[in-house]
Formats: C-alpha cells, sequence, structure tokens
C-alpha cells in the first residue's frame, strides 16, 4: 500500500511572498503538488482560469459549499475562497504531497479535517515591510490594499497557532527553513 502524501499548508498575510515560495518549492521538488483553489474574486490580467484559480460566481461557490466540496473556504477581502477536495483526496492518496497556499482562517480549519497536516505561517520581518511590498506589487487598488492590511493585522495574531512560524526576509533562507520542515 502507497503512504498517504503530506498536505501542507502555507499561510500567512497577503503579499508576505507565499506566491514567490509555492513557485521556488513546485520548481525545485518533483514529488510535490499545488491544489488550485476556486474563488470568486475577478481574474487578474493575465491569470488563466483553471491553472491560478478556478474562477466561479458566488452562486457556483456557494453550490460549493452545500455539496461539501470544499475542504476549507473562507472569505477573504469580499470574496470566497476555497480548496477543492477531490484532487486534493486522489494526489494524497497516491502518495503526492500537496501545497495549500490559503489564507489564515482557512489554514487554520484544514487541521479539522487533515489533522496530520503541516501548518506553516509566513511571516514578514514587519508590518512596514508588508505595506511596501503590497503597495509596490501594484495588482491592487488602493481600497484592497487598506482591506488586506486590516485583514493583516488580524491574521498576524493568529501566528502562533501554527506549527512553524517562519520570517521572509531573505527568501533563500526561507525556503530551506520550509524544506527542513517538510523533508
Ligand atoms: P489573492 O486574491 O491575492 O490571489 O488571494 C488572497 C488571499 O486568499 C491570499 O492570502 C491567498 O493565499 C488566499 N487564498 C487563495 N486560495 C485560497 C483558498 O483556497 N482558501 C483560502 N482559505 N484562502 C485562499
Amino acid at each position: 500500500m502507497t503512504t498517504p502524501g503530506k498536505l501542507i499548508v502555507l499561510t500567512g498575510p497577503s503579499g508576505v511572498g507565499k506566491g514567490t515560495i509555492v513557485r521556488e518549492l513546485l520548481a525545485r521538488h518533483d514529488q510535490l503538488f499545488l491544489s488550485i483553489s476556486a474563488t470568486t474574486r475577478q481574474p487578474r490580467t493575465g491569470e488563466v482560469d483553471g491553472k491560478d484559480y478556478f474562477f466561479k460566481s458566488r452562486a457556483e461557490f456557494e453550490a460549493m459549499i452545500a455539496a461539501k466540496e470544499l475542504l476549507e473556504w473562507a472569505e477573504y477581502a469580499g470574496n470566497y475562497y476555497g480548496t477543492p477536495l477531490p484532487p486534493v483526496a486522489a494526489q494524497t492518496t497516491q502518495g503526492n504531497s500537496v501545497l495549500l497556499e490559503i489564507e489564515v482562517v482557512g489554514a487554520n480549519s484544514v487541521k479539522h479535517i487533515f489533522p496530520d497536516a503541516l501548518r506553516i505561517f509566513i511571516l514578514p520581518p514587519s508590518f512596514e515591510v508588508l505595506e511596501k511590498r503590497l503597495q509596490g506589487r501594484g495588482t491592487d487598488s488602493e481600497e484592497v490594499i487598506a482591506k488586506r492590511l486590516t485583514r493583516a493585522k488580524e491574521e498576524l495574531e493568529l501566528s502562533e497557532e501554527f506549527d512553524y512560524q517562519i520570517v521572509n526576509d531573505d527568501l533563500e533562507a526561507a525556503i530551506a527553513e520550509i524544506e527542513a520542515a517538510i523533508f
């Protein structure tokens, strides 16, 4: 019988660099798979349905919740985000490890369904650095950035609930710490 793969949850506030870390981990480790989330947020320029996210209407997303198709979900800055359960279950039963890159409330709730999940919180070196990163990436309006920063303050208070807290000051150092936790 195949040993079930691990479920690895990477969380932390928007702008902390989760996306970059995930891209690097996937490029370096063939045995890791990324879960593609569903969301009701509008696609950003260049984002592809089924690759970056499964883009859904609110009604479609609520139908997924009702059908219990989501491993976890949360509302974030006015939109729903959630992890479709069937692909995660299929990969882990085949012995592959799956990465979830999700916000803090959903990440915290994963432990109820997958108690063995490895839950990692990525911290910014400081709140000011987070603010600068969100403003500098130019993907969101001032209003959206303000919402994300308010949420970030609440999220940072929950970091202690996670198995690991890793500061993303130096990208390579952060990746090395995450690899040590996973492998
Ligand atoms: P963005 O709009 O920047 O793509 O994502 C906003 C936030 O939602 C990020 O913190 C991201 O990690 C989180 N997120 C993405 N997918 C999911 C998901 O499936 N579930 C939850 N709970 N959060 C998600």
